[in-house]
């Protein structure tokens, strides 16, 4: 989907402010529009700092994800890019799960569940967290999601196959650029009529890139770790997701 200029809404109040994004109402009632920040956050907001032209890069990088995505039939909420950090989008009421899938071992499974860094996960693994920062967003199973009336089984089942076949398209599409798509986190949404479509963002602040052959970190971790080199990482994603267009 595209504005025409004829239809490009125009930025009213603003409705929720997040930590790297904030969503606005605008003139249409089916558009948002979702500005994308340079402010970066980790470990439940303890640490916070910059990194310049974050905002930019992964307002663009999502717009190229999700574009992927919608050609391989996978709805999503965006509707077209409007700067390079914002976009229009299809509102939706977020579902308080966040949704990952790892492909390799890192982050919370090699520091809570005795995996070593780099495994390749056989299954590929699926995790529900409860999108709740003042509880440190814990590991929900199923039986959690239904009893807090989160999703029932049946948006549960989709979920989870929505899920598997993004991360087919996208590490495919990582691997082609040479990178391996380590893990990523998914939020989805529920459209006015009931039906739940992929939402948020998909960027280096929310999945976790590893240069193919040198084992380079390309996203947040730089930042949650001091790596170094954090605005450089996220301009080499933007710079090797061009070859999508
Ligand atoms: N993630 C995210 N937002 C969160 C938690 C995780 O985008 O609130 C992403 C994170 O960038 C990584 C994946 O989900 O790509 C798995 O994160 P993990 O559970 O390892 O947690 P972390 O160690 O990053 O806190």
């Amino acid at each position: 989907m595209s504005e025409s200029n004829g239809t490009r809404p125009i930025k009213g109040e603003l409705l929720h402010e997040g930590k790297a994004k904030r969503v606005f109402k605008t003139d249409h009632s089916d558009r948002y529009i979702q500005e994308f920040k340079n402010d970066a956050t980790a470990f439940d907001g303890t640490k916070k700092g910059t990194i310049e032209g974050k905002g930019s890069v992964n307002c663009q990088v999502s717009t190229r994800m999700f574009r992927l995505l919608e050609s391989k039939g996978v709805k999503t909420h965006f509707v077209d890019i409007l700067s390079d950090n914002e976009m229009s989008i299809l509102p939706v009421k977020i579902i308080k799960v966040e949704v990952v899938v790892r492909n390799i071992a890192a982050g919370s499974l090699v520091k809570v569940r005795g995996f070593k860094e780099g495994t390749k996960l056989d299954p590929t693994i699926v995790e529900w967290y409860l999108k709740d920062d003042s509880l440190h967003d814990p590991l929900l199973n199923d039986d959690h999601i239904h009893a807090l009336g989160l999703a029932n089984s049946h948006e549960l089942a989709n979920l989870k196959k929505d899920a598997l076949k993004i991360n087919g398209i996208l590490s495919e599409f990582f691997a082609s650029i040479g990178i391996n798509l380590v893990d990523f986190k998914l939020e989805f949404g529920r459209r006015p009529d009931g039906k739940i479509i992929l939402a948020d963002e998909i960027s280096p602040d929310t999945c976790r890139l590893w240069d193919r052959e040198t084992g380079n970190k390309l996203d947040k971790d730089r930042f949650r770790f001091d790596l170094g080199n954090v605005e450089d990482a996220y301009q080499e994603i933007l710079k090797r997701t061009s070859a999508i267009r």
